[in-house]
């Protein structure tokens, strides 16, 4: 058996190759961080790039066949290989417990279109090569990203073995759920948003494995999703409540970054930063698969 104290991280150079938006750039600062040791008992590993067959489980063929013929190779090269470090941790996450990948843009990608700086919807992909791949019975995605996750809903909202959870707190890319499956609740103060994250948890109860797009943007200094009053203690602890969970139901979890953006207040370094306490808080807990099982 592979040791458990495992903690895969999935990255590779190719997924800053595209240097539009931090969606991208943002993982570059970050896995330079983890690399000097800021969080020990980490192994930052290259993935290898997503095929086309894999994206065809989740996304048109005209879409994905349009999206290489149009879009720069750079660009096409980042998100294959980000995408291939999301189903890399989505397998690995089922023999250490727990895994990530710094991957971000994934939740608004719609079957036929991207949307809103996502292109290929990895959360989609990743619960359902957790059902096809790994026999889970019920996957749970939490999305705490500060929009909503409609892309994520068309895709897998009306997959009877998926559970959804989304906290946001704009309501760009909303969905109306429809199923007990479906959890969302777009945060209308900070007062309440640590008791919604409580409530999504609640929710997952019952979920074999989990699939974790750990937003950042709700940080009041993001000049896109930002919101007054959730801080970095706020995070801190949204992120240690979100660990706390997988330790205590023992869910083969694994986490991408999401969404995080600088503004006047919040540079490159510093949003890469934001993501700290996710991979900190995942670090300090142990998850054994086969007790699942
Ligand atoms: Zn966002």
């Amino acid at each position: 058996m592979t040791s458990q104290n495992n903690f895969p991280i999935y990255w590779g150079p190719d997924y800053v190759l595209d240097s539009g938006v931090e969606t991208r750039t943002k993982s570059g600062p970050l896995a330079k961080i983890l690399m000097m040791g800021e969080v020990p008992g980490i192994e930052l590993i290259s993935p290898l790039p997503i095929t086309r067959e894999e994206l065809l489980t989740i996304h048109s063929e005209h879409y994905i066949d349009r999206l290489v013929k149009e879009q720069k190779p750079e660009l096409i090269r980042s998100i294959f290989a980000s995408t291939g470090g999301v189903r890399d941790a989505l397998d690995a996450m089922f023999v250490h417990g727990r895994a990530g990948s710094l991957s971000s843009g994934l939740h608004h990608a719609k079957r036929d279109n991207d949307e809103g700086y996502c292109f290929i919807n990895g959360l989609a992909l990743a619960a359902l090569r957790a059902i096809s791949k790994h026999g889970a019975n019920r996957v749970g995605v939490l999305d705490t990203d500060a929009h909503c996750g409609g892309g994520t809903f068309q895709l897998v909202g009306d997959n009877e073995q998926v559970v959804l959870a989304d906290v946001s707190c704009d309501s760009f890319d909303n969905w109306r759920p429809n199923s007990g499956r479906h959890f969302l609740t777009i945060v209308e103060s900070a007062d309440n948003y640590l008791d919604v994250v409580k409530r999504a948890l609640k929710h997952l109860d019952g979920v074999d494995a989990l699939i974790y797009n750990a937003g950042m943007d709700p940080f009041e200094d993001c000049t896109i999703g930002g919101m007054r009053g959730i801080t970095r203690e706020v995070l801190a602890e949204r992120e240690r409540l979100v660990a706390q969970w997988c330790k205590d139901t023992q869910t083969p979890s694994m986490f991408v970054l999401a969404g995080g953006y600088g503004g006047p207040n919040l540079d490159l370094d510093g949003v890469a930063r934001l993501h700290l306490p996710t991979i900190r808080e995942f670090a300090r807990i142990r998850i054994t698969p086969e007790s699942k099982n």
